[in-house]
């Protein structure tokens, strides 16, 4: 089938590549030319694992990239949109690109197409976009598509979704939808029809699920240091449970990235705007704020006021296998720790070119070191905190580390390393909802 793509981020970019892989004629649009003359090239413009191998592998005989967005749309009976949606100042979900780019999409229209919703909007999107492009002259069937995959298995993600939502009330858009999907839906019919209101709800339900655990599990954490309990102990029984389950059970230093946060702050506006208030939705937002602060307080208990100190950081995309720093909780541990008067030394597989740009941006740049090597990193510091679970950081070599730090404190923000081998070297083991260990 031949398509378009308007947005080529995270979502746009492996939408194509995967849509492109399983044998449709893509072709990704983005306002942005630059992005567009790297991916020309051949050059993905992020880190996604699997991603450049597969658009190296369908460019440019089923996967082509444009800024020309009348030409792109030449032919297609699909055309995605898939652009930002970025937090406003009131926490609602800024649909100006949405909105700009079904005006675009219904101008140019040459004839009958769907266009289909794929970024993250608030219920009621649909209806304000079904409005715009009812002054096309051609028809145009919106349909609400919301993505599921996440950063880091992306692509994976996209090829065997677990469900494929399609919010339509149009049954020729329907069924333009599945036969684009079918490949995707070979083992079992992975596709959900329901109206587009449902569809956009389901997006937001599912994270802000999600990120609830997350932050539940940070406050029963926070409930074992207290009462000297062990969350390892507690999380592994509690899944046990089938009706819980292991997924999203892991205490740690709290959600971060370009969903959950913004997520959340949209869905509790959306509440608001309905007259409702959405207290758990809420709650996960405070929740969430109290894993960065309980560190910083814990890192002055250990080391005394953190002026001078020097601080080692392992780990600073939001999570592992991506470069993507947005509200990443390593980031927001620098900036409290930095205006405290400490100095960072970190370290990261991928983010270091992402980190250093927000740095800057944050003014922060002069105050944190930014090191390939984890142990140049851990060089002369009096703490180190590992802040993302990448599985280069899950067994240090931890004499090494002793060496090479000035201190003897080690902050565990993800549970990830195993306790017994940093005793073990003569430093200090802090994890989260864990008991501290020392020789
Ligand atoms: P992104 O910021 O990585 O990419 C958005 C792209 O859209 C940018 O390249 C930008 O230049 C382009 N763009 C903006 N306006 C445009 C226009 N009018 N025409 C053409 N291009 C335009 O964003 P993303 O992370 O890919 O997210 C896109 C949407 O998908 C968001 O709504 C997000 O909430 C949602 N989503 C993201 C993820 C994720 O993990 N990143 C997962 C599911 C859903």
């Amino acid at each position: 089938m031949k398509i378009a793509i308007v947005g080529t981020g995270y979502v746009g970019l492996v939408a194509g590549a995967c849509f492109a892989d399983a044998g449709s004629d893509v072709v990704c649009v983005d306002v942005d030319r630059e992005k567009i003359e790297r991916l020309e090239a051949g050059h993905v413009p992020f880190f996604e694992p699997g991603l450049e191998d597969l658009v190296k592998r369908n460019c440019p005989a089923r996967l082509r990239f444009s800024s020309d967005l009348a030409a792109a749309m030449e032919g297609r009976s699909i055309v995605f949109v898939a652009v930002g949606t970025p937090p406003s100042e009131d926490g609602s979900a800024d649909l100006s690109h949405v909105l700009a780019a079904a005006r675009d999409v219904s101008r140019l229209a040459k004839s009958d197409l769907a266009l289909v919703l794929k970024s993250t909007v608030p219920v009621g999107t649909n209806e304000k976009v079904s409005a715009i492009v009812r002054g096309s002259k051609h028809h145009i069937a919106v349909v609400s598509n919301p993505e599921f995959l996440k950063e880091g298995d992306a692509v994976n993600d996209f090829l065997k979704p677990d469900r494929i939502v399609v919010g339509t009330d149009d049954d020729r858009a329907f069924e333009l939808l599945s036969r684009l999907y079918a490949p995707f839906n070979r083992q079992r019919n992975r596709l959900i029809r329901m109206s587009p209101k449902s569809a956009e709800i389901v997006k937001y339900a599912a994270n802000a699920l999600l990120a609830t655990r997350i932050s539940f599990m940070n406050e029963i954490a926070r409930l074992c240091d207290a009462a000297s309990g062990d969350v390892e102990d507690v999380r592994i029984a509690l899944g046990a449970d089938h009706r819980i389950g292991y997924h999203f059970l892991y205490p740690g230093l709290g959600f971060g990235g370009s969903c959950f946060p913004k997520d959340l702050r949209a869905l509790v506006r959306t509440g608001e705007e309905l007259g409702l208030s959405l207290e758990m939705a809420r709650s996960a937002i405070v929740a969430n704020e109290a894993p960065v602060e309980d560190l910083t307080r814990d890192l002055e208990q250990a080391l005394g006021p953190l002026a001078g100190k020097v601080i080692g950081v392992w780990g600073l995309a939001f999570k592992p296998r991506t470069d993507d720093v947005r509200e990443a909780p390593a980031l927001k541990l620098i900036e409290k720790v930095v205006r405290k008067g400490a100095r960072i030394r970190a370290s990261d597989p991928q983010a270091l070119e992402t980190a250093g740009a927000r740095l800057r941006s944050l003014g922060l740049e002069d105050r944190v070191e930014l090191l390939r090597d984890p142990y140049d990193a851990a060089r002369g510091a009096d703490a180190l905190v590992v802040a993302t679970e990448w599985s280069e950081y899950r067994s240090p070599d931890a004499q090494r580390l002793r060496q090479s730090m000035r201190g003897r404190h080690v902050f565990d923000g993800r549970n990830t390393l195993v306790p017994e081998e940093i005793v073990e070297a003569g430093l200090v083991y802090r994890g989260v909802g864990r008991p501290v260990r020392h020789a």
